[in-house]
């Protein structure tokens, strides 16, 4: 080991991509001693099932994005490809380093391990490792009695702010880092970076806003009239902090209280989902509600198959799957549905579909994620459990078929009265509209009717069972705000 190593602070960007209200950045800079800033990409990370090209891909665009902006004053984020300790270890031999400050992640059990090894790694070697908190979610939290008030104070805060024409970087002429081709932009997806989510905040908020409320449950409508912030809120190049006090400021000035209402009860949700998920992390594998282990649901690797490759012949189901497996993103109802159908309908254990939807979704954000995967699976106990008709979806919320039609090419010549129910055409029908159901489309691989029957008794017979309820109350206790429907409500 060099003797003469430089003393230097570190700050470790994971899902924390801006470089605006960005605490470890502050603290480092107020630190006053030279510091480097890396992000990791981990190869067990990303070979994790929940995980997927796309949001590689997204996260190399935000690097590039960060990079570009530090360029005029003479500093850079270094970008490794490698598992964390080996970094920090090569590191070690060129610095000495004292603290290392990133942000707290509430994240998949591989991460949860990775920050324990790291822990163990920082105390051996005598470095203080500070992390910050994010987005409001507290670590090590009992219950919730005092915990919107801290949120609401920690949104109120004001924004980090860092004097970068006085950032000190640390010298790293002599250090080997390997040169990581960026990886190029996706016609179909969001772009990453923190540029292009303060250009979605701001046309969301001037223009797009006016439409929310009465277009996100629509699959079409809602992909204009939502935020679509989703994505750079998940892997952080924007705040919610950010976000929360530009909402406010657009409120003041252009009023549109409704639609800003809506908005902001979506932004609490946010940290009031991952708090769950930071409070009872073996929600990833398990039913929160253990009463519901006694459904004993088996995969039926065909049913999820068709789930999973849109092809399960029910129209609004199929085209919502392979719209994101092409773009990435669907609104919440369909969310809703998706889960709702594999779960209650095709009557499939939950923890494979939040794993492929995980993949899909480029906003993947464990602790929204698989809370709500227990919620519209109907395994907490204590939310009411809402089986979707996807029929019915679809003749409200894509009433012509547009949607349907755009992701189910094999429908397009359908009128509106069949599209959503393409199994009531008749021979005739079908050889009219350009379509043999089971050869060119498949007929549906449940009865609608007959297994949503089936998922309302069992689940409604759950609700007296002794183990459920003695669970619900445990729940309630740990997991809900004093007024929960006011913050929890599962519409959208
Ligand atoms: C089964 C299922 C899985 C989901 N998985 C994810 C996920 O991995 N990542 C994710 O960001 N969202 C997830 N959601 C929540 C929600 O569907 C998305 O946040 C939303 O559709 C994103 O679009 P938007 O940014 O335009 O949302 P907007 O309606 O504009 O909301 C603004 C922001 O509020 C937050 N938000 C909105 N709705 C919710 C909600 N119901 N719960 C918690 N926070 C919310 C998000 O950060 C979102 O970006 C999931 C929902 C379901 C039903």
């Amino acid at each position: 080991m060099n003797s003469s190593r430089l003393p230097i602070n570190i700050v470790w960007f994971k899902r924390d991509l801006r470089l605006r209200d960005h605490e470890p950045l502050l603290l480092a800079q107020k630190a006053g001693l030279p510091v480097l800033m890396l992000y990791i990409f981990e190869p067990s990370v990303m070979a994790a099932p929940q995980y997927d090209e796309r949001h590689w891909r997204f996260v190399s665009q935000s690097l590039e994005d960060l990079n570009r902006q530090l360029l005029s004053f003479g500093v850079k984020i270094l970008v490794y490809e490698s598992e964390v300790l080996p970094v920090f270890a090569q590191l070690l031999s060129h610095f000495s380093i004292q603290t290392i400050y990133s942000y707290q992640e509430t994240g998949l059990k591989i991460t949860y391990d990775r920050d324990k090894a790291v822990t163990h790694f920082c105390k051996k070697q005598n470095i203080n490792w500070q992390e910050s908190v994010a987005n409001g979610v507290v670590r090590g939290l009992r219950n919730r009695k005092a915990w919107r008030e801290s949120w609401y104070d920690f949104m109120a805060a004001p924004l980090a702010k860092v004097d970068w024409e006085n950032w000190k970087q640390a010298d790293v002429s002599n250090l080997k880092v390997p040169d990581i081709a960026p990886k190029k932009l996706h016609p179909n997806f969001q772009p990453g970076g923190e540029s292009y989510a303060h250009a979605y905040l701001k046309d969301f908020l001037n223009n797009r806003i006016r439409n929310y409320a009465k277009s996100i449950s629509k699959p079409l409508e809602s992909r204009r009239g939502c935020s679509r912030l989703s994505p750079y809120i998940a892997w952080g190049c924007l705040s919610v902090r950010q976000v929360w006090q530009a909402a406010a400021q657009s409120h003041a000035a252009h009023g549109r209280k409704f639609q800003h209402a809506a908005f902001a009860s979506r932004l609490r949700w946010q940290a009031h989902f991952i708090q769950k998920f930071e409070s009872e992390d073996r929600m990833e594998f398990e039913n929160v509600n253990r009463g519901y282990d006694a459904l004993e649901k088996k995969t039926d690797p065909i049913l999820f198959d068709s789930w999973k490759q849109g092809q399960t012949g029910i129209p609004l189901v199929d085209a919502c799957m392979r719209c994101l497996i092409a773009t990435g993103w669907v609104n919440f109802r369909m969310r809703a549905m998706l889960a709702s159908c594999l779960t209650h309908l095709l009557w499939q254990p939950w923890q494979p579909g939040a794993e492929w939807l995980a993949k899909l979704f480029l906003d993947f954000e464990p602790g929204i994620h698989y809370p709500q995967w227990q919620m519209q699976s109907g395994v907490t106990g204590i939310n009411t459990v809402r089986i979707y008709n996807p029929v019915k979806q679809g003749q409200d919320n894509d009433p012509k078929g547009i949607f349907v039609k755009q992701w189910v090419p094999e429908l397009r010549n359908v009128p509106e009265n069949f599209i959503h129910e393409p199994w009531k055409m008749s021979a005739m029908e079908q050889q009219l509209y350009g379509v043999a159901l089971g050869k060119d489309y498949p007929t549906p691989v449940v009865d609608i009717k007959a297994a949503h029957r089936f998922a309302r008794e069992k689940l409604w017979s759950m609700r007296s069972d002794n183990a459920v309820k003695k669970e619900n109350s445990r729940i309630l206790k740990r997991h809900t705000l004093p007024d929960r429907e006011a913050w929890a409500s599962t519409q959208g």
